[in-house]
């Protein structure tokens, strides 16, 4: 009996991802499916409950807003940091995360915006921070998790985590 996708399951997807100008931002097209476990937060919270509900085979287009994507855009644009305060050996990169502290010693990410010369420009917003995304999805495998892969959080083995 197929099943259909809710917290607990393990779901592979082949999708792909645009932007409200039909760019793709995104897409598994051409490699292996997404492999994730629903219900626990592994990708964006409006694709999740896009999903709901779904089984092995079917297609779905889910359009999820920035609330229930990455978030609204937030504070006041990049900031720039000196590439000396990053270590060394850092490979630091346009739209990669890198882990800092706030004024009160909290952990926060921010996202890389630009590389430039002595100077790397820092945001607090994702990437996709403010955009609405329109994701083509086609869901390709369904099952039950392990009890580990629920301990964990997350899927083990192909397309998920390998420890
Ligand atoms: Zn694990």
């Amino acid at each position: 009996m197929s099943q259909t996708i809710a917290a607990g399951k393990v779901v592979h997807i082949h999708y792909t991802l645009t932007n409200d100008d039909g760019e793709v931002l995104d897409s598994s097209a051409g490699g292996h499916p997404l492999a994730y476990l629903h219900g626990y937060g592994n990708i964006v919270p409006g694709l999740e409950e896009g999903l709901e509900g779904a089984s092995t085979g079917d297609q779905r287009q889910v359009d999820v807003a920035p609330e229930k994507g990455y978030g609204e855009l937030q504070g006041d644009g990049p900031q720039a940091v000196r590439r000396s305060e990053f270590p060394k050996d850092m490979d630091l990169r346009e739209g990669m995360p890198v882990r800092a502290e706030d004024g009160q010693g909290n952990a926060v990410v921010l996202w890389i915006t630009k590389v430039e010369g002595a100077w790397v420009h820092v945001d607090i917003n994702h990437p996709l921070a403010g955009q609405t995304l329109h994701f083509d999805v086609e869901v390709t495998e369904v099952r039950d998790a392990t009890d580990v892969e629920i301990a964990h959080g997350h899927v083990h083995g192909p397309g998920g985590h390998h420890h």
